[in-house]
């Protein structure tokens, strides 16, 4: 939907220094703590003879993000406005991307990863401290490895986001998406072409032919019209 605006809004909390102390701070703490999550549940399924689940459980918290990244897209781009209580700036931050997509390259590290990892560094410290407490087993130790991937990479999806955006690259970041390895600038081109219903997925992307081919989002979409849920005109 686009929106008649010249420049791109600033969310009201990145002008409140607490907010972005606490958004350094989360940033800061979210990679050493994802790799702690990840060998401490290593070391369980180590004890319980499954470590070869573990590039498994990595990669099903990989489709995960990229899954959980395209359905918040599409709500954020179809529901709501921008008086939204709550969610209404990061709806039109999502909106406003449509008419000024390469503004997004002007974000620092902090404000472009920092929103998720002010949610992402709690939960993993509260997951950390349930694996503790529930005896490490196998299947504890597995569901602590998922949500660690799936937490890290959707921390990175907004990079990813922002890199495909990049008009000019190092050419490891263009390596990584030629490979299909992280979201790839052409295949997103798709999701900004006019009326933006598509493609939503932005961690890798991978997910996005088959939930277009199997009509995933119109499909939600009457499903909340059938609720009396009805997209933003
Ligand atoms: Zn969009
Ligand atoms: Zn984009």
């Amino acid at each position: 939907m686009a929106l008649p605006l010249e420049t791109p809004p600033a969310r009201v909390e990145e002008n409140h220094p607490v907010y972005t102390f606490l958004l350094h701070v989360a940033v800061w703490m979210t990679w050493p703590l994802m790799a702690l999550a990840v060998a401490f549940g290593a070391a369980g399924l180590s004890a319980s003879g499954w470590l070869a689940m573990l590039p498994l459980l990595l990669l099903l918290g990989l489709l995960t993000s990229d899954f959980v990244s395209g359905l918040f897209h599409w709500f954020f781009d179809n529901y709501g406005s921008p008086q939204t209580p709550v969610f209404g700036p990061t709806i039109e931050l999502f909106r406003v991307h449509h008419d000024l997509p390469e503004d997004i390259c002007n974000s620092n590290l902090v404000f472009t990863v920092g929103h998720v990892c002010i949610w992402v560094v709690p939960l993993a410290l509260l997951q950390m401290g349930l694996w503790y407490l529930l005896g490490r087993s196998f299947v504890v130790s597995a569901l602590l490895i998922y949500a660690a991937s799936a937490s890290l990479f959707l921390v990175l999806t907004n990079l990813f986001h922002k890199w495909a955006h990049l008009p000019v690259k190092p050419g490891w970041i263009t390596w990584l998406q030629t490979q299909r390895l992280i979201l790839e600038s052409a295949h997103h081109t798709v999701h900004h072409t006019p009326p933006y219903q598509s493609y939503y997925c932005i961690t890798t992307g991978w997910l996005n032919p088959l939930l277009f081919r199997v009509g995933f989002f119109p499909a939600l979409e009457r499903l909340l019209a059938r609720w009396g849920m009805d997209k933003a005109v």
